[in-house]
């Protein structure tokens, strides 16, 4: 089984003819609301590739909080550690997005921001946590976690080195990698760097272990495809497959993210993804 511990958000899209500059104003968008936060989209990622998957998260004692778990509840995943904040409104991101892609991202984390290392529940068996809550409380699930560790850390951050040190996979993208730079070369685990279309790098302790691309696919919507990459990886590690096949998988499972628009709704499941590979 799977531990998420994330962030839980409701993604507010307006999409628009062109973005604005500071103190305009864009009229005749179109609006879209999905279900969001790194958290919450790695938990499904994981879910639709056949885990056990728990959700650790907070969300606000609102209606966007029904909305933001919809999809983790349709699909099976435990949100008993997925508790609601009585004082904290749900965590919104409003997003604008332009016809080319082009887009502006404001987050309110609200309930998410308030969620303290020590409301954290005893986790047991494998987990995977963001940097879009309270580092503290990445800190101590990463601390007090009794199997392994997958650590995304995105949004790039400062964290505490013995948070690098106990994890036994992290994964960055191009952006992250570069803020962190040499330190991502001693860490003890594996390291994957995702490089878009590109696909992805595995190292560890500097050295490259094994490199995938991902299949050729129109992409629609890139949104999720790295939250889909870290739960894929993850999962396909645990199942013990060799890591150059956990790449490709990771790799495969991206790249489908990228084929339909928002971050949950275009999460492949496994039998597409296996379709994909040829299994
Ligand atoms: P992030 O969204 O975190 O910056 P990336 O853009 O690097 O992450 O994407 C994560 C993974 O998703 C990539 O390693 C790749 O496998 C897949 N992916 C993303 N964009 C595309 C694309 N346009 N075509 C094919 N695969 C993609």
């Amino acid at each position: 089984a799977v531990t998420i511990v994330g962030s839980v958000n409701l993604d507010l899209v307006a999409s628009g003819a062109s973005l604005p500059a500071p103190g305009e104003t864009v009229t005749g968008a179109t609006l879209a609301r999905h279900p969001g936060g790194k958290g919450a989209n790695q938990a499904l990622a994981a879910r639709r590739l056949g885990a056990a998957v728990s959700l650790v998260g907070r969300v606000g004692a609102d209606a966007m909080a029904d909305e933001a778990l919809a999809l983790l509840r349709q699909d099976g995943v435990d949100l008993s550690g997925c508790t609601a904040d009585p004082a904290a409104p749900t965590g919104v991101a409003l997003i604008a997005v332009a016809p080319d892609g082009e887009n502006l991202i404001v987050v309110a984390p609200g309930a998410n921001a308030g969620f303290a290392a020590d409301a954290l529940p005893a986790i047991s068996g494998a987990l995977i946590a963001q940097l879009e809550l309270p580092i503290d409380t990445v800190a101590k699930a990463v601390a007090t976690a009794d199997g392994f560790v997958a650590l995304n850390l995105a949004p790039a951050a400062e964290v505490p080195p013995a948070m690098l040190a106990r994890a036994d996979l992290v994964v960055v993208n191009e952006g992250e990698a570069a803020f962190y730079g040499a330190a991502l070369d001693v860490v003890p685990g594996l390291v994957a760097i995702t490089l878009g279309a590109r696909g992805a790098r595995l190292m560890r302790r500097g050295e490259l272990v094994a490199e995938a691309t991902p299949p050729k696919v129109t992409a629609i919507d890139a949104t999720g495809a790295g939250d889909a990459f870290v739960a894929a990886l993850t999962v396909a590690l645990l199942e013990g497959q060799a890591e150059a096949a956990a790449l490709t998988f990771a790799c495969t499972v991206g790249a489908l993210a990228a084929t339909k628009p928002g971050a949950q709704p275009s999460l492949p499941w496994r039998a597409e993804v296996d379709t994909m590979l040829g299994k």
